[in-house]
């Protein structure tokens, strides 16, 4: 059978009970007040699907409050299938390819995808490397930086930094203004426990941060190095795959993007990365995951639109 014949993406009052069961594992909690006690579902007709009243505040909700559904007249259902469209999806999927599958409009569609990279972003600040686990890091650069005039170097594009912890297989991004000591340098200690070791290429912005950490292998790319001679262990072919995803995706899918939305993309393929098939992940449990992440992400289409 297949996975997107389960009821949960066809029919609203199980898209509702998908839902609850994941947000409220201990039955229904009210947004308003907290209160979990005196709630009950509302019944009659003219009730819309998925309401409850709280008779300690006397107000009613559903479980679309407090998450990324909320104020979307988008049904619960075809929510749930852009979810499993976006977390199945290696590359990604374009807002033009979401708004042809699921028959909404090419702007709502954009609005759901910006929303869903929300649900993606990673709540987990916990360090890598723990336990003297290896790190690797390394730039990327794409795109068109705005105002920033074609050069030799990478200046006129953005910046991207990766860290792929070896151990639990996760990757973690960000945006960088400018590739310095100091910019790489805050972030690579901001996110590695002390204990890592740390892989990158011989770039000198890592010499002097490599000193912090229990170990640094680099390897030389300028003079054909890809793995050093050695030792097997020290290379950054592994962050190097997750950057060839991205820019597959990047190139394929989302053509580019404004730099103001570039941190939800790479969330987006950050979260595929962390929770890929290779690390025992399925398609379904992985958008449970993502299922997961909706709680308190709610994103206005003001704040999606507005700059950086
Ligand atoms: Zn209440």
């Amino acid at each position: 059978m297949s996975v997107l014949s389960a009821p949960h993406f066809h029919n609203e009052k199980a898209a509702y009970a998908y839902v609850e069961a994941r947000v409220w594992p201990e039955g229904p909690v009210c947004p308003h007040c907290g209160g979990y006690e005196r709630i009950s579902k509302m019944g009659g007709k003219s009730t819309r699907i998925g309401a409850y009243k709280c008779y300690q505040c006397r107000k009613p909700f559903t479980v679309k409050i407090g998450t990324i559904f909320e104020a979307s007249h988008v049904p619960l259902r075809l929510w749930l299938q852009a979810m499993f469209l976006m977390a199945s999806s290696k590359k990604g999927i374009s807002s033009n390819q979401l708004h042809r599958t699921l028959g909404v409009t090419l702007k709502t569609a954009w609005f759901m995808s910006h929303r869903i990279r929300e649900a993606m972003r990673d709540g987990d600040l916990s360090p890598f490397g723990l336990d003297g686990g290896m790190v690797e890091v390394d730039e990327t650069y794409i795109g068109r930086e705005p105002g920033e005039p074609v050069t030799k170097g990478g200046n006129h594009k953005m910046k991207v930094l990766s860290l792929v912890d070896r151990e639990s297989g996760a990757a973690r991004s960000m945006v960088l203004d400018y590739v310095t000591a100091k910019t790489v340098g805050e972030i690579v200690v901001a996110n590695l426990s002390r204990e890592a070791i740390l892989m990158t290429d011989e770039a000198r912005h890592y010499v002097k941060i490599g000193e912090q950490f229990a170990g640094h292998g680099h390897t030389n790319h300028s003079a054909g190095e890809y793995v050093s001679r050695f030792n097997p262990q020290v290379h950054t072919n592994t962050v190097e795959g997750f950057f060839s995803i991205f820019k597959r995706g990047m190139r394929g899918v989302y053509q580019h993007c404004a730099k103001r939305h570039l941190h939800r993309y790479l969330a987006e393929f950050d979260f595929r990365y962390s929770n890929r098939v290779a690390l025992g992940i399925g398609d379904v449990p992985r958008a449970d995951r993502l299922l997961a992440g909706i709680v308190g992400k709610r994103l206005t289409y003001q704040t999606a639109r507005g700059a950086a």
